[in-house]
């Protein structure tokens, strides 16, 4: 099995070091910054396993970066602060943060609960790889389209806008976030990419397209796939 990355935000240096040094003896591999901003620069360009974050950083309050990664990414974050104020907890839990550690916190028990928000996570994306609703299976592990049993031939940017929507099945995605996403940031004002391969989509799932029954638009927000 291949190691996984953790990225963890601290700016104390005692505790970074052992952190690092605690997940590298169980075999992880680590990385670490002492600021949200460094860690947003980071998470640009890598995607770790999982997010061990301090609260009281240098630039912001790790709250914050926890707010910026769930509108975008399941990632695991678990906190690690001196802070043991229900409040601070609740809060921290409410942003989307899947666990809560209270400084000074054990080896044992440190690694004990990132296994838990691994092994939770991993739960959670074997379960949505397959989306389905009515008729319609999407495999996303495959990159397979199924309407009663039988495969569904997609183009590559018809596959991705559905992917998509089946990720966030019941959640409507906008119309600019579908452009970023399939064609690209500079794109996201040409509203027309969308509606025509969304028709193209609709044409190809859906018993009567002016009717759709997976495919739902919210008008002047965007689109969502629908719940089973
Ligand atoms: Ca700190």
């Amino acid at each position: 099995m291949t190691r996984q990355r953790i990225l963890v935000v601290e700016d104390d240096q005692a505790i970074r070091l052992f952190i690092e040094s605690a997940l590298k003896s169980a075999g992880y591999l680590v990385d670490s910054c002492t600021t949200v901003a460094t860690a947003c620069a980071y998470m640009q360009a890598q995607r770790p396993a999982l997010l061990l974050l301090d609260l009281g950083l240098p630039d912001a309050d790790g709250r914050t970066l926890i707010t910026h990664l769930r509108s975008r990414s399941d990632m695991p974050i678990l906190v690690l602060s001196a802070r043991s104020q229900e409040g601070d907890i609740v809060s921290c839990l409410d942003l989307g943060a899947d666990d809560y550690l209270v400084k000074p916190v054990g080896v044992a028990e440190l690694l004990a609960r990132v296994r838990v928000a691994l092994r939770h996570a991993l739960v959670m994306a074997q379960r949505d790889q397959v989306v389905s609703v009515g008729e319609l299976v999407i495999d996303l592990h495959k990159g397979l389209v199924l309407l009663a049993g039988v495969p569904v031939h997609l183009t590559p940017k018809e596959y991705a806008l559905l992917s998509i929507l089946a990720q966030a099945q019941g959640q409507v995605i906008t119309q600019r976030k579908l452009l970023a996403q399939v064609w690209g940031s500079e794109f996201v004002d040409y509203g027309h990419y969308v509606r025509v391969q969304m028709g193209n989509l609709r044409a190809k799932l859906e018993r009567v397209a002016a009717e759709p029954r997976y495919i739902l638009t919210e008008p002047g927000v965007g689109y969502r796939l629908a719940e089973s």
